[in-house]
């Protein structure tokens, strides 16, 4: 990447850290996560290989589906429209704790030098879903594929109480 910063009339000076944003000089900060490219917030949330990895783990072992990282809204498309709503509210959950938890962790990185791993990050991301499972008002249907998903979470699955059985 090769940005260009203006010194007055004629002389351009190229500089990699520099970008010029409405007329402002804007230093660029690579990113702290993985130092291979500048840090932006589309870099930092969605494209930065270490968030890559933890998005495809969260897709693939976690939700077992897909989710789409091309911009912020999009990554919300994964959220299932006929299913429990229990499992709906960890989904939910789930995507706004990897949001959350990337975010601490480029700052923990960024201002106390933290020592971050990707396992240390699931363990935190799984910790916060079953708490969101668990916290969740909804209602869980008696699928196999809802129950096993609470089951790997150790959350009790919110069935409905039928009158008869009060
Ligand atoms: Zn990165």
């Amino acid at each position: 990447m090769a940005f260009f910063y203006f010194f007055g009339d004629s002389c351009i000076l190229r500089c990699q850290h520099m970008r010029i944003l409405d007329n402002r000089v804007v230093r660029l900060f690579p990113c702290a996560l993985c130092m291979m490219s500048f840090e932006s917030s589309y870099h930092l949330f969605l494209s930065c290989p270490f968030d890559l990895h933890l998005w495809k783990w969260l897709a693939r072992d976690i939700l077992l589906c897909v989710i789409d990282t091309p911009t912020i809204f999009s990554t919300l498309s994964c959220i299932p429209l006929r299913q429990s709503s229990q499992i709906r509210d960890m989904v939910i959950a789930s995507i706004f704790h990897m949001f959350h938890t990337i975010g601490l962790i480029r700052n923990g990185v960024r201002f106390h030098n933290a020592i971050v791993t990707l396992h240390a990050t699931k363990d935190k991301i799984y910790t916060m879903m079953a708490m969101s499972g668990t916290n969740s008002k909804g209602l869980c249907l008696p699928i196999v594929s809802d129950i096993r998903l609470l089951d790997n979470f150790m959350v009790s699955p919110g069935f409905r109480v039928s009158s008869k059985s009060r």
